[in-house]
């Protein structure tokens, strides 16, 4: 075995790795077709064909709704905007409580914040780190009208269960599905359990439009309230049905016919590219099986894992050397391996001091939620020693490379003891 890179050896892999892009010659027919045609939106925010969007836009939502098999596809300009409108749709007045895991981008537990709902963090679990229904269930109270849930780093939270219960309390369940597209539990696709889904086309994600997000529903109800918030709908509520006029007005979440078009050329090759994520992430997880203290990605049963991220769970105490030292010697091996994910988002300033929207703490105004240290030990312990992170979407190795990544894992935990003689000499 050669010595350790950060010790002075050779890095195990051949750099650089190419960073993982999946744009190509369709999406430039698709974006050239747009430009021919001279029409760069085809939204009105009034009634009338054009408050829907325009024909690149609905064939994007088409092809979406076809690939999940789901009734309604609302395109938005983001999943954060995806998940303010479904915050908005579902009804959520001031005073509501939403149960949220901490472990996740911010914008899951922001998003209800707009209309003064205030975020309940529910911890997650060990093994596959999405939330934990039974942490759900003792985070209900009387205020509470949604969960939503995180399929995180592309793994499914526990879905049917989640819903099963929102279902039972009369609550309504949205999935931010931004990490998971594809991702899928007993057979369905992870988006399409809760009530409303919620994806992402952000640049980093697996299919992507640089910005752009798609929200999900099989109820007519929610997808006509998604399009309202979408689209400045207090200017079309009395030309719909929409019954209760609450939440309905709107904003401009409107995607351009040119992010739709190459949205479109992404979800025709969806399947394939995020198979072809699918495949680096069991390389790694095939060739790094049974080391003790470093364990690949855990996969409930009857899923399927879509690896945005492929996380490992370390544990210092096995390997014998803190996460900060096995990162550095990874990252010096030439695998852009990193520590933890974000900190829990209970540590925000914004929960820490109780300040959100406006001078008086508003939505915490009323609320006797408490944001302290402690309040989800699963995933504080972690983010502080627990992760180790490898984002698949943001890299694209070579077959060769790919050996080599798992080489140089291999490589860094075998020279544990060394490690640990350089870590005392540090300190
Ligand atoms: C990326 C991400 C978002 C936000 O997506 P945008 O499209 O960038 O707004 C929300 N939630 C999670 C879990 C994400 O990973």
């Amino acid at each position: 075995m050669s010595a350790l890179a950060l010790l002075g050896g050779t890095p195990a892999v051949e750099g650089p790795l190419k960073p993982f892009r999946a744009i190509g010659e369709r999406e430039r027919a698709l974006v050239n077709e747009v430009i021919d045609g001279g029409l760069l939106s085809g939204f009105y925010g009034s009634w009338g064909e054009e408050f829907w969007g325009g024909p690149m836009v609905r064939r994007l939502e088409a092809l979406w709704q076809e690939k999940l098999g789901c009734r309604h596809v609302v395109s938005v300009n983001s999943a954060t905007s995806g998940l303010f409108a479904a915050a908005g749709a579902i009804g959520l007045s001031p005073g509501d409580e939403v149960i949220c895991p901490p472990t996740t981008m911010s914008a899951t537990a922001v998003a209800p914040m707009f209309y003064g709902a205030v975020p309940v963090f529910a911890d997650i679990e060990d093994q596959t780190f999405c939330l934990d229904p039974a942490a759900v269930e003792a985070a209900i109270g009387p205020r509470t009208k949604a969960i939503f849930a995180v399929n995180l780093f592309g793994h499914p939270a526990r879905l049917a269960e989640l819903r099963t219960l929102a279902d039972r309390r009369g609550l309504y369940l949205v999935e931010d599905n931004a990490q998971g597209p594809f991702a899928m539990e007993d057979g369905r696709p992870a988006g399409t359990i809760g009530h409303i889904g919620v994806f992402s086309l952000n640049v980093h994600k697996h299919i992507q439009t640089g910005e752009g997000g798609l929200c999900v529903t099989d109820d007519d109800n929610l997808a006509l309230r998604l399009q309202m918030i979408r689209n400045h709908g207090e200017n079309v509520v009395r030309d719909v049905a929409i019954g209760d006029i609450a939440n309905t007005m709107g904003l401009n979440f409107r995607m351009t016919e040119l992010s739709a078009a190459v949205g479109v050329g992404q979800i025709e090759r969806a399947q394939e590219i995020i198979d072809g994520r699918v495949a680096v992430a069991e390389h790694l997880s095939a060739g790094l099986q049974g080391i003790d203290g470093f364990s690949i990605p855990a996969v409930r049963e009857n899923c399927r894992h879509v690896y945005y991220v492929w996380t490992a769970r370390y544990d210092p105490a096995v390997v014998g050397i803190a996460r900060e030292t096995l990162v550095k010697a990874l990252q010096a091996e030439g695998i852009p391996a990193a520590g933890g994910y974000v900190a829990p988002l209970y540590r925000l300033p914004m929960f820490r001091e109780r300040r959100a929207i406006g001078r008086d703490g508003f939505p915490f105004t009323g609320s006797n939620q408490a944001y302290g240290e402690g309040l989800c030990p699963v995933a504080e312990a972690l983010h502080a020693t627990g992760f180790v992170t490898y984002e698949i979407c943001a890299h694209d190795p070579s077959p060769a490379q790919r050996d080599q990544l798992v080489a140089g894992v291999r490589k860094v935990i075998a020279g544990a003891q060394e490690l640990a003689a350089w870590e005392a000499g540090q300190a």
